[in-house]
């Protein structure tokens, strides 16, 4: 049998199989790419629960003219160059193909101005060989990134989107995960043109509880206890729900590591581990939790959608993320009791 070297387009197609598996994978890496660029305020604009459009505007650094091209190719990042960069991950995305992927499975156009440009410029990727045109266009400094009928051409994927509430909820699931992730950033979603989430930025502490409970509702934000606790290299901050409250609301469970949404066995064995004996049979505690760890000591090129990390030290990090919750766990319930016993 003869070997084929793969068109640009089938082969992106084939590593978008791995990133874009619903509307709300598209707008999890889209809004990854904005926070990356530095924005502090983005919108989001959906319509017909993201397989008609999605839409990204954010006040980032934009991309240069000339550099528009690779953003749109495989394997073209801004964000490491060097096996050493990627041993030591900061950024939300190091693997430069989601908007290859993306372009591949929809009608992209990406337009952008960085500060030194007097104009936007915007470029789309076509065809099997996925040649980009540009052409001049109006935008202020940041980036649009616009990707209409996903999955137009690949059938078969097209299938398998759900209703349109269903793909709504993943996105709206992940603009609430992102939100989480950056208080600093103002967030805006619609849909069907009708505003559906505003969150605010938020630049003080009292603003705090606002943003969290439009995000997680009233009932987290009165029945949890702030968390704060380090160890060497090590740092852990976010909310645990307090073990006494009436309440139990089981959906809340968000980890990050290093500003990244993880579903990780290990942390979530350890938090499991510190509430065990203060809840009862199958109740889920809740928590939000934010860990930092020194980027060297973690792999997140583990899985292509980057849900996964690899600690190398998984040990240490279970115990201390035990620790952490723990004492706070055993503090609130030693203040329950004396306001009891009073
Ligand atoms: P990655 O995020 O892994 O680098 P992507 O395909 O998502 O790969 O993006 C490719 C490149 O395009 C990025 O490295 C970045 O330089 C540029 N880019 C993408 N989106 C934006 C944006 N919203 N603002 C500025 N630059 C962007
Ligand atoms: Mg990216």
């Amino acid at each position: 049998m003869a070997i084929n070297l793969l068109p640009p387009q089938l082969a992106n197609q084939i590593a978008a199989g791995e990133v874009v598996e619903r509307p709300a994978s598209v707008v999890k890496e889209l809004l990854e790419n904005s926070l990356d660029a530095g924005a502090t305020s983005i919108d989001i604009d959906i319509d017909k629960g993201g397989a008609k459009l999605i839409r990204i505007r954010d006040n980032g650094c934009g991309i240069n003219r000339d550099d528009l091209k690779l953003a749109l190719a495989r394997h073209a990042t801004s964000k490491i160059s060097s096996l050493d960069d990627l041993e030591a991950i900061m950024s939300m995305g190091f693997r430069g193909e989601a908007l290859a992927s993306i372009s591949s499975v929809s009608r992209l156009t990406l337009t952008s101005r960085t500060q030194d440009q007097e104009e936007a410029w915007q470029a789309y990727a076509e065809g099997r060989d996925m040649a980009v045109t540009v052409k001049p266009a109006a935008h202020p400094v940041g980036s649009t990134v616009e990707v209409l009928d996903l999955f137009y051409n690949t059938p078969a994927r097209r299938k398998f989107l759900r209703t349109e509430k269903t793909e709504f909820a993943h996105i709206d699931e992940v603009v609430r995960r992102i939100a989480l992730s950056r208080f600093d950033v103002s967030i805006n979603l619609t849909h069907n043109g009708k505003r559906v989430r505003q969150y605010r930025a938020v630049k003080d502490e009292s603003q705090q509880n606002r943003r969290l409970s439009a995000i997680c509702g009233n009932n987290f934000v009165n029945q949890s206890m702030q968390l704060s606790w380090e160890h060497g290299d090590l740092a852990i901050k976010g909310w645990v729900e307090h073990p006494l409250s009436p309440v139990q609301s089981s959906e809340i469970q968000y980890c990050y590591v290093n500003g990244r949404m993880m579903r990780d066995r290990l942390i979530n064995h350890a938090i499991r581990q510190a509430y065990d004996g203060y809840l009862q049979g199958e109740q889920q505690p809740s928590y939000i939790l934010y860990l930092s760890v020194d980027p060297h000591q973690v792999d997140v090129n583990v899985h292509p959608a980057k849900h996964e990390v690899r600690f190398h030290e998984s040990r240490l990090v279970h115990d201390f993320i035990y620790q952490g919750v723990l004492s706070v766990l055993r503090q609130a319930t030693q203040e329950s009791l004396s306001l009891t016993s009073d």
